[in-house]
């Protein structure tokens, strides 16, 4: 068996997608668009180096964790140097093959990655995903549009894959040709390319409209839906203020806990836990356990979601509804979901927050306490 390596460019800025965060950084679905990559890759190679902006060392470590990667490397002024700083580093490891992919593309399908390892394997020099053009092309010229052929014209993706030894001289030997992929170089050193057929969905994401296609795409690969409920009641005592949904709401009485008493967030941690069949908040977070003292229950929201996250699944959307006769929800509701937003690294269009009273009755109506219910969505593999 051939070992094969994979080098993942993500030393870019990405400014093109805008925004300030490099788009390899950016959530798609609660994880990181270079996370989703980087687990494609995951049991489809032997070691995995990760070439990443010099200033990015604390959002890569953040965006890997628990991954099974080299240490990563930063990278050069160029994508070129970037991947020549891969393969030097991955010199002494002597893989046989490697795979070049360019982080931005996190919908890369194990079908592309295992084409372009069997070409390799069965004697090719490099392997390259390739689609043919479909739309017209028209090329600005002195301010005439002329027509291009798309005869003939094809679409590189990525992984690109390569003999190891090949292209690390392929680069060597060019360094000073500025290129924006490594089939330009296996061409210049002469290597023989073979073509796999590439994808449409295998998409990167350049602009910012790219990153909703993308999250459409990947929540359509999970493919098992579950939905989760969730409810939590608290009582009112003295206080002056009450935290509802993660955000701090002033009022004439607090709530009683142990943690800081928020029923929204409580009432949706137990939904997400309910979706992925993984017990409740009091399993988790035991009313005993003197770490959870005044808490605040974000970080139960968060620990539900990285265990969805850990199944390789996805939170997709929840909905809050808050019971109470006050305090008033209304002026609060868009910092709550954006908050809910923040915490799950959701989009706040998957975030719904809604309220109720119960026309004076019950114990809500009373004004003893005051209610959440929850529903989450989850997708899992
Ligand atoms: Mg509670």
């Amino acid at each position: 068996m051939p070992r094969v390596a994979a080098v993942i460019v993500a030393a870019g800025k990405g400014e093109r997608a805008g925004g300030a965060l490099a788009k390899q950084y950016v959530p798609l679905l609660g994880k990181p668009v270079l996370r989703w990559t980087i687990e494609a890759f995951q049991g489809a190679v032997d070691m995995i180096q990760a070439v990443i902006g010099v200033d990015d060392q604390a959002l890569y470590a953040a965006a890997v964790e628990g991954l099974e990667v080299l240490p990563p490397l930063a990278g050069g002024p160029t994508r070129q140097h970037s991947v020549m700083h891969g393969l030097e580093a991955l010199a002494h490891l002597k893989p046989d093959l490697v795979l070049i992919h360019d982080a931005a593309r996190p919908l890369v399908s194990p079908r592309i990655i295992g084409a372009v390892i069997a070409a390799l394997a069965n004697g090719a020099d490099a392997a390259v995903p390739l689609l043919p053009v479909a739309d017209t092309l028209r090329r600005r010229d002195d301010g005439h549009w002329t027509a291009v052929p798309r005869e003939g014209l094809m679409r590189a993706q990525t992984p690109q894959g390569f003999r190891f030894e090949k292209i690390l001289k392929a680069h060597r030997d060019h360094k000073t040709l500025a290129s924006t992929d490594d089939m330009a170089l296996a061409e210049l050193a002469g290597l023989a390319i073979v073509q796999v057929p590439g994808e449409e969905t295998n998409l990167k994401i350049t602009a910012s409209q790219d990153f909703a296609a993308a999250e459409r795409l990947l929540a359509a690969g999970l493919g098992d839906v579950r939905t989760g409920f969730g409810f939590d009641a608290h009582r009112f005592v003295a206080g002056d203020h009450v935290w509802l949904c993660g955000v701090k709401v002033p009022h004439d009485r607090g709530l009683e806990g142990h943690s800081d008493a928020d029923a929204g967030l409580h009432a949706l941690t137990d939904a997400i836990l309910g979706a992925a069949g993984a017990g409740d908040i009091g399993v988790h977070f035991p009313p005993t356990d003197e770490r959870w003292r005044g808490a605040p229950s974000w970080k139960f929201l968060d620990r539900a979601a990285n265990l969805v996250r850990d199944k390789g699944g996805a939170v997709t959307h929840c909905d809050v509804t808050l019971i109470c006769e006050r305090p008033k929800i209304g002026p609060h509701r868009e910092a709550m979901r954006a908050k809910i937003a923040e915490i799950l690294k959701l989009h706040i269009s998957r975030v719904s927050v809604k309220a109720t009273t119960t026309e004076k009755m019950g114990f809500t109506g009373r004004g003893e306490g005051l209610a959440a219910q929850a529903v989450a969505t989850v997708r899992l593999p």
